[in-house]
């Protein structure tokens, strides 16, 4: 008398099945060219190194990751992903550095691009002493960039401040540093890229040849293409450079003093310039401590700074310089992972008319009261029309405006109230009528990336249609994920 038993288990298997298709993704049932088959790791320590990034605090799993051996895989796992009935996301990690997921894809494929890094063939860093360009596969990091045509004597024109990441990663961006406001982002400084598109062709594409992939795709959040090749712009590398630093304890003039330098009339004064802010409790000392050596004294007193600096209202008194070389100088920033380190940042340009309001109500009402920043607040300004304004990337609509970077680290457990500053910060901002603009932007829905493109939206738009029309690039950018 159990006639109830087999109808229960029934409905057990019924809802083990539904749970077992429901957790299969799409990557996983699309058929995939044979020479992938061993490429794509399932295992549990690739699914989790694809599944955070430096930011480390949001988490998203892949069904697989490609380690790629050359630009034909990754061709290949698109036009899988572009054949089959219902087409799965690819995400790239160039090297893992966004903060916010950007580089994650949930049930897609995670393509790690270090792998074609490591691998000997492709195409590496191919320097052309005549014509002035390096041709630089988009796994490569800048620092080997740095390396390899600094060898040659030559420099990349435009840097980051950091350059443990990929030349795909900030190109996707733009790629900013002390440097922009005399030579553009990075983006202004490329001739040409090879494209693989969301449809799986690979293109060429410049200024002068399919100049709309081109433009989609510097700063284009990895949207309309995974690049894989960038022709980049060199100048022969300076061999020595004269570090120097004043210290400004009045914040009026310390912005009008770096806007002297990036407005053209100091030129001779600084080729690089970059502002950092310190708070009472600011980390920066480390900074500061490492910066200066008694035995440079003598040098230090040789330089006629007192002239360099003569119509600057810095602290008197507070201000050095040391020489280094030009590679120390752009690998000042060293690279450091802790994985039980959370890295709750935000990145902002603020239009130069607002500077003085945020100054107030950001830096002196918000970031000064809580009294919770930890790590380096870089604050200094740009240029606009050094930016290229065809491309994808956004910028304030100022002939000068100011990046604010916190970089904050935090423990695996609060980077929360970072966050909730963060939040209250671009609250402000909105409520005060600040155009801010956020550099390597963490939105989360369709809405929000409308308002953040602007006028650009509808061009961003057109262009994912026309190069990713089954949406399956960079869904970790959570750009079309609700459309
Ligand atoms: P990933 O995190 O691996 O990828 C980021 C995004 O780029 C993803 O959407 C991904 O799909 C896309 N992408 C990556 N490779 C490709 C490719 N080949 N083709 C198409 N899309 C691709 N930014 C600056 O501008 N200046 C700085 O000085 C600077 N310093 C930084 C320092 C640190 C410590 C960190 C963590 C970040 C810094 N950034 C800086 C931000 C950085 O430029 C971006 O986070 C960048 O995306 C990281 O590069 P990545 O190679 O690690 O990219």
């Amino acid at each position: 008398k159990s006639p109830s038993t087999p109808i229960h288990l029934i409905v057990v298997l019924l809802v083990t099945y539904f749970v077992c298709a429901m957790g299969k993704s799409n990557a996983l049932t699309c058929p995939l060219p044979p020479e992938l088959a061993t490429k794509l790791h399932v295992d549990p320590v690739a699914i989790d190194s694809a599944s955070t990034d430096y930011g480390n605090i949001v988490h998203s799993r892949p069904a697989a990751v490609l380690y790629p051996s050359s630009i034909e895989d990754i061709q290949g796992l698109v036009k899988s992903s572009y054949n089959c009935p219902i087409p799965f996301g690819i995400s790239v990690r160039g090297n893992g550095h966004s903060v916010d997921g950007q580089d994650m894809a949930r049930d897609g494929v995670v393509v790690d691009m270090k792998s074609l890094r490591e691998n000997k063939t492709g195409i590496k860093i191919r320097v052309s002493k005549n014509h002035l360009f390096a041709d630089v596969g988009g796994e490569q990091l800048w620092i080997d960039v740095l390396h390899t045509t600094a060898a040659q004597g030559l420099s990349p024109v435009s840097w980051t401040d950091f350059l443990y990441l990929s030349v795909g990663g900030t190109l996707s961006n733009a790629g900013i540093s002390g440097q922009t406001f005399l030579h553009g982002p990075q983006i202004s400084n490329v001739y040409e890229l090879d494209v693989i598109t969301g449809k799986g062709e690979l293109v060429t594409c410049s200024k002068g040849n399919n100049s709309d992939l081109f433009d989609a795709v510097l700063g284009g959040l990895g949207q309309f293409g995974i690049i894989t090749r960038a022709r980049i712009a060199l100048r022969p590398a300076p061999t020595k450079v004269r570090w120097s630093r004043a210290f400004y304890s009045n914040f009026s003039d310390f912005i009008r003093d770096q806007e002297r330098i990036v407005r053209g009339g100091q030129r001779d004064v600084a080729n690089y310039l970059e502002g950092l802010l310190m708070f009472d409790n600011g980390t920066p000392t480390e900074w500061i401590t490492s910066f200066f050596h008694p035995t440079q004294l003598p040098r230090i007193m040789s330089l006629d700074l007192q002239q360099v600096f003569k119509d600057f209202a810095h602290v008197p008194g507070f201000i050095d310089a040391k020489f280094v070389s030009y590679q120390e100088f752009l690998t000042r920033v060293p690279n450091v992972e802790n994985e039980s380190q959370t890295h709750p940042w935000q990145n902002l340009f603020i239009p130069q008319s607002r500077i003085s309001d945020f100054n107030v109500g950001v830096l002196r009402d918000i970031v000064l009261k809580r009294n919770i920043t930890t790590g380096p607040v870089l604050f200094y300004p740009l240029n606009r029309h050094k930016w290229d304004a065809e491309l994808s990337a956004v910028i304030p609509d100022e002939d000068i405006f100011y990046t604010a970077s916190f970089l904050h680290t935090s423990g695996i457990d609060n980077w929360q109230v970072y966050e909730d500053q963060n939040k209250a910060v671009i609250k402000f901002c909105e409520e005060a009528g600040i155009k801010i603009v956020k550099y390597i932007a963490d939105y989360t829905t369709t809405e929000e990336w409308i308002k953040h493109f602007g006028s650009k939206w509808t061009t961003f738009r057109e262009r994912k249609a026309q190069y990713d029309p089954k949406n399956i690039l960079s869904p970790g950018q959570k750009i079309f994920n609700g459309v």
